[in-house]
């Protein structure tokens, strides 16, 4: 096997999703009156003045675009429905959107108001999963906001978005790996991430014009007019974008800690606890899809005197039977037994995301999928029953 191939083997597929409303401002004006449904609507301030923040696709059915000039819009499309920017109602709308998504993953990139990347890979995810995510999510937006959206579901970001573009309007679309060529090739050079209209222009002299066209360059090639440029195009147009995710606010570490009504000196009731704690944490890293590679465990003592003890683990994990025989030799390090307790934490820190080359070694250290199994099993239950108080006989001594 050549090298590349042991490469791209080993390392798991990501499944992304690009989320992205139809004609946004416009479809929220013609949600809330109702009597605009159908018709062609322009969102963006009066018939002379300004330019088109929207349209609904009833205008762009008369070449209406965004951001083109309202005086040129109405032109083209005498009967449309000209309103003003509500920034307002559809940051509000907006919100309730971003919280769909975050029901799923909080694996969240927001784009714009109406518009994010989800990052879903998981462990024995496969992209029918995805897919499956992509859908429950434009049925939530369809059934709880009365609004449509388009989803595109592919390996990587650039390919995502390409696939909720070829999905609108209200559609999904997903490009399998093996999918990849036939979709990209007869794209236009425009779809190249990042190209302007000068590079558009540049290429077009050359002949090229579409994306297939653009692959007879060589790397070096692209690098000559392109400086570095060139290298993105020559990925982006293999159909290659390795860019991650970029949530909000990036996890630091995950804890999870309980005050107790009376100081604790029984190693068992203790060691209950700890147990509860560390699968509150693993569900936590889990729902995030990431990796723990530290534990620690806190203390307090009934004096108010507190202690910590750390360790690293082996191997990035999320799986508690792997966190909890680590956290209860912690524990022992304590003067558990012999001192109440009246506070117990547990964190999990140095996270990695649990994703690609890592995934391998998480399926590996997963306890033999069973354990995984059973986490996940108590992880769903949860989250339908909130925390009936569900622990596993088996660990606790
Ligand atoms: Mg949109």
């Amino acid at each position: 096997m050549g090298s590349t191939a042991e490469a791209m083997s080993t390392k798991q597929a990501r499944q992304i999703i690009h989320v992205d409303m139809d004609a946004f401002y416009a479809s929220v004006e013609q949600r809330d009156q109702p009597e605009l449904r159908n018709r062609p609507v322009i969102v963006g301030g009066s018939r002379t003045r300004g330019v088109v923040s929207a349209c609904s696709y009833e205008a762009r059915a008369f070449g209406v675009r965004s951001a083109m000039p309202l005086a040129r819009a109405v032109q083209l499309c005498p009967e449309a429905v000209v309103l003003p920017v509500r920034m307002e109602a559809y940051k509000a709308v907006s919100r309730k959107i971003f919280a769909i998504f975050r029901q799923f993953t909080d694996r969240v990139e927001p784009l714009s108001i109406d518009e994010a990347f989800l990052d879903v890979t998981g462990c024995e995810r496969l992209l029918g999963e995805a897919v499956s995510i992509a859908q429950n999510i434009r049925n939530s937006i369809r059934k709880e906001l009365a609004l449509p959206a388009s989803a595109g579901v592919a390996p990587n970001k650039y390919l995502a978005k390409l696939a909720s573009e070829a999905a609108k309007p209200d559609g999904l679309k997903v490009i399998h790996p093996h999918e990849i060529e036939a979709f990209i090739l007869p794209l236009p050079i425009g779809a190249l991430w990042g190209i302007g209209s000068k590079g558009r222009e540049r290429l077009n002299r050359l002949g090229i014009n579409t994306i297939g066209e653009l692959r007879r360059l060589s790397l070096a090639q692209l690098i000559q007019l392109f400086g570095v440029t060139g290298q993105r195009f020559y990925e982006l147009a293999r159909g290659i974008d390795d860019r991650p995710i970029i949530m909000d606010d990036t996890v630091k570490s995950i804890g999870q800690e309980e005050t107790f009504p009376a100081d604790l000196f029984d190693v068992d009731t203790l060691q209950t606890h700890l147990l509860r704690l560390t699968e509150k944490v693993a569900s936590r890293l889990r729902k995030k899809s990431l990796l723990a590679s530290a534990l620690t465990i806190k203390v307090k003592y009934g004096n108010f005197e507190q202690v910590t003890r750390s360790k690293t683990l082996e191997n990035p994990s999320a799986s508690v039977p792997e966190f909890y025989p680590v956290a209860k030799e912690l524990l022992s390090r304590t003067e558990s037994g012999q001192r109440g307790i009246r506070l117990l934490g547990v964190t999990a820190g140095n996270l990695v995301p649990c994703e690609t080359s890592q995934m391998s070694l998480f399926e590996d250290k997963c306890e033999k999928k069973k354990g995984k199994a059973l986490d996940e099993a108590i992880d769903r239950i949860r989250e339908k029953y909130g925390d009936p108080g569900i622990t596993r006989g088996t660990l606790v001594d």
